[in-house]
């Protein structure tokens, strides 16, 4: 397994500081957060993150300026930085930008969506921290060749299907219900019935157990699915 990616949240809106720190770590990731510029300058310098989520307006220090001292820096020149500024600000994109911020989100944005953008640049910027085969029992994802192996045989899977396992391999034995799915795998913006996830499902385990092998998946009455741990066990 790879090494947790450490994200620094740089936010002074409370509400906003919870949500991204329960989610990030919801995805798995080692999240510290600051409120103030300053504060978070002098963590920078005790400590260098894989990534950082960089609020514009912040008191003691400006994001755009700690932005510019960061690239400022050997140490963080190339560390990967998602900018967060209000629909106000956004006329500061170009600013933002040269001042040296690698992406750039619009405040407010989707959680999803900035998973992704996380995602998308740690991939780039530190792929050895993301895992690129993520494994359970005799279940190995791929995800370079987006390829799924049982026991060695290879796996045909949909898209979907695909989305699924992966979301499940990322976050072994925690269960999810089928709205958490659907935001999750689906995306929060799209309009899906929560029977779909059930179809889903079902499809997965069919793929995943053509000859009747151990089902990996848990139904868990009333609350969702899971990667069944006991079967993870059961498998070593
Ligand atoms: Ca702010």
């Amino acid at each position: 397994m790879a090494v947790n990616a450490r994200i620094l949240v740089v936010e002074d809106e409370e509400a906003l500081t919870t949500l991204l720190r329960y989610n990030l770590d919801a995805e798995g990731y080692d999240v510290e957060t600051v409120a103030r510029g300053d504060d978070a300058d002098t963590r920078l310098k005790e400590r260098v993150p894989d990534l950082v989520v960089l609020d514009w307006m912040l008191p003691g220090l400006s994001g755009i300026e700690l932005c510019r001292r960061l690239r400022a820096r050997p140490e963080t020149k190339a560390l990967p930085i998602i900018m967060l500024t209000a629909r106000g600000e956004e006329s500061e994109r170009v600013r933002g930008l040269a001042t040296g911020a690698d992406d750039y989100i619009v405040k407010p944005f989707s959680v999803p969506e900035l998973l992704a953008r996380v995602k998308g640049l740690l991939r780039r910027a530190a792929p050895e921290r993301l895992a690129t085969v993520l494994a359970f029992g005799d279940i190995e994802l791929d995800r370079d060749k987006r390829r799924v192996v049982r026991s060695s045989r290879p796996i045909d899977l949909g898209p979907t299907e695909y989305r699924l396992l992966e979301f499940f391999l990322e976050h072994p034995g925690r269960v999810f219900s089928r709205e958490q799915l659907l935001d999750s795998v689906w995306g929060r913006d799209i309009y899906i019935d929560e029977r779909t996830v059930d179809v889903h499902i079902g499809r997965l385990r069919k793929l995943l157990n053509p000859a009747g092998e151990p089902d990996p998946i848990r139904t868990v009455r009333g609350a969702g699915y899971a990667l069944d741990d006991r079967f993870d066990k059961a498998a070593e």
